[in-house]
Parts: C-alpha cells; sequence; structure tokens
C-alpha cells in the first residue's frame, strides 16, 4: 500500500516544464502513469509500464528501452533542480505518438501551486517567550500571504491548516502532493536560550543523506528549535526513505533559490536581520514532494522582536516578503 503511494507521489510532482529542446522526467512519468525507481547505489532510474522498462542514467546520453540501447543526441542530466531528457528520447519513447493529447492533468492549468503552512497549532503551541506563541504569529502572517496572493490570477493557493488545528509533521508534507504543489512554504518563529539572538533564516532540505549530527551541530550553533530534530526517519521503509531522498536532490537547487529570493524580499520589504540562508533536514522539507522552503521569521525570545511580530504591521511586512517572494517564482519557474 504504501509502495503504490509512493509511486504515485512521484508521478504527481510538478515537472511540467519542457525548456527549449528538453523535457523533464516528472512530465514523462506523469503524462504516461509510469512507474519510477532509483537505484542509489549506481544512480540508475528506472521507467516501468507493464510491457516496458526504460533505464536512464544521468549524464548519459543514451537509454536503454527492453534491453536495446539508443542513443540520444544529449546527456540526460539536471536543469534547474529537474532531471531532463533531450527532445530525441521522445523518438525513441514507445508511447511518444498514443497520448499527446489526453493531457488531463491538473496542474495543466497553468497555476502555480502553492502549499502554505502555518507552523504548530491546536495543542502544539511550537515556541512560547514573551507572552507570545509561535502558532498565532505564523497564522497571522500566512492568511496575511494568502490574501495578499489571491490578486495574482496564476497562483493557486492551499493550507496545510485554516483553523488552530492540529497538523502531524507527515500530513504537511502529504497536502503538498494531494494539490500537485509547485511550492511548500512553512512559516514558523525561532526561539534562543539566548534573549539577543534575533533575525530571520530561510532553509532548504540538506543534500546529505544522513545528516542528523549535522543537524545538532547546527542546533547548537545557531540556536535552532531542538524538537523540529524530534522525528527521525525511523518511522519510514527503506523504499520511502530512498523516494524521499530523490525528490530531495530532484528539488533542492530549485528551494535553494526560492530561500535565496526570499532572504532578499526580506531585506527589502521587512528590513530585519537576515541571518541567512541554511541547509537543515527539517521534517517538513524532507517530506516534501516539490521545492520546499521553512522561514524562521524571528525570535520570540528576543523581546524586541517578539513585540514585532505580534504587530499587524510588521506581520503585514513579512507576508508582503513572502507574497513578493513567491510571485517572483511563480514566473520564474513556470
Ligand atoms: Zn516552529
Amino acid at each position: 500500500m504504501k509502495k503504490t503511494f509512493l509511486i504515485l507521489v512521484l508521478c504527481s510532482v510538478a515537472s511540467l516544464v519542457s525548456a527549449g529542446s528538453f523535457i523533464t522526467l516528472g512530465e514523462i512519468v506523469k503524462r504516461h502513469s509510469l512507474r519510477i525507481e532509483q537505484n542509489l547505489a549506481n544512480s540508475l532510474i528506472t521507467l516501468k509500464s507493464p510491457t516496458t522498462t526504460i533505464n536512464l542514467l544521468p549524464n548519459l546520453a543514451g537509454c536503454t528501452i527492453n534491453g536495446q540501447y539508443y542513443n540520444l543526441d544529449e546527456p540526460i542530466c539536471y536543469r534547474g533542480g529537474r532531471l531532463t531528457l533531450p527532445l530525441s528520447f521522445l523518438k525513441v519513447f514507445p508511447w511518444s505518438t498514443s497520448n499527446k493529447s489526453k493531457n488531463t492533468n491538473k496542474i495543466a492549468d497553468g497555476q502555480f501551486r502553492v502549499v502554505l503552512d502555518a507552523g504548530h497549532g491546536g495543542k502544539d503551541p511550537g515556541a512560547m517567550a514573551n507572552g507570545v506563541r509561535e502558532k498565532d504569529i505564523v497564522f497571522a502572517i500566512v492568511k496575511k500571504v494568502g490574501i495578499l496572493l489571491s490578486k495574482y490570477a496564476n497562483i493557486k493557493v492551499f493550507y496545510t491548516r485554516d483553523t488552530d488545528v492540529f497538523v502531524p509533521l507527515s500530513g504537511r508534507g502529504l497536502k503538498a502532493n494531494r494539490e500537485g504543489a509547485d511550492l511548500f512554504v512553512s512559516v514558523h518563529a525561532n526561539a534562543s536560550a539566548s534573549a539577543s539572538v534575533h533575525g530571520a533564516d530561510f532553509y532548504y532540505v540538506s543534500a546529505t543523506y544522513d545528516d542528523w549530527e549535522r543537524a545538532g551541530e547546527m542546533n547548537k550553533k545557531y540556536c535552532l528549535n531542538k524538537r523540529f530534530f524530534g522525528e527521525m526517519d525511523s518511522s519510514l521503509t527503506l523504499y520511502e526513505r530512498r523516494v524521499y531522498h530523490f525528490l530531495n536532490k530532484q528539488h533542492r537547487a530549485m528551494a535553494k533559490t526560492f530561500a535565496s529570493i526570499l532572504s532578499d524580499c526580506f531585506k527589502l520589504d521587512v528590513g530585519n536581520v537576515v541571518r541567512g540562508v541554511r541547509q537543515a533536514r527539517f521534517h517538513v522539507l524532507r517530506m516534501s514532494p516539490c521545492p520546499a522552503v521553512l522561514i524562521e521569521t524571528g525570535f520570540l525570545t528576543n523581546k524586541q522582536e517578539a513585540k514585532l511580530l505580534v504587530s499587524d504591521e510588521y506581520q503585514q511586512k513579512i507576508a508582503q516578503a513572502i507574497t513578493d517572494a513567491i510571485v517572483r517564482a511563480s514566473y520564474y519557474w513556470k
């Protein structure tokens, strides 16, 4: 059951970009409902239908179909964080003419689909300091982002929670998957043992597969919220870990770019201290089927920043920065 679901996860990844003379692996997989498997040991990617097996290897200008080798005029490689194949692949692809007009994909409406994730909620208040609860301020900010984005017809917004309710971390990634999200934006507020620490951080998923040690070091160095590291990979099967690792790898470059855009927009619109764009293996980033970024908007443990974060005006500035970044991403990627 789980295995079937994860195949669907891969098939629903939004990769409808055919840049110039290339087509993304995601598009081929989605159009033809293929199963996809990746061998992490040798990077071999296998596409399967009931009658056909195709093997692809990144950086190789060729592929095998049912055991027969075909030359391609350009290598298969990552472009903008997505694995792309040269259009010459379609000449040897066995279903290239059969399904051309049957694109019923919901993402074909051309809208940029964003899942806004207000951290915590319900029984989980998140960080609490200076009389402020993280779950309340991040929810208020996310609502403001939603209102600002409603003016853009090319962007469709989904929420992991639209009220003060507890949503398990795994449920947040599933939401992104169900909605065929192009981008996942998780909004949080930070806490530190030091009351002087303040400013915003932008996280995308880190490159290494098992870097809990590194996460622990970062936790010490940057005074991150320890609870993020609570959920380890132990609940996942090896297959699930591999699928998410593959997805993370595919989307890391785009997530990093988006985190940088966010950082720039915060400097412009909010004017608060931007501590940096960083990598971490936060659960919501790791379990996302699309590029995902987690924003730590500021520190509730810093008195001045806590005061700002509860103010409607400051929340509006943050919402504007997040909105500007999403709008830029929507034009950039679609
Ligand atoms: Zn949080």
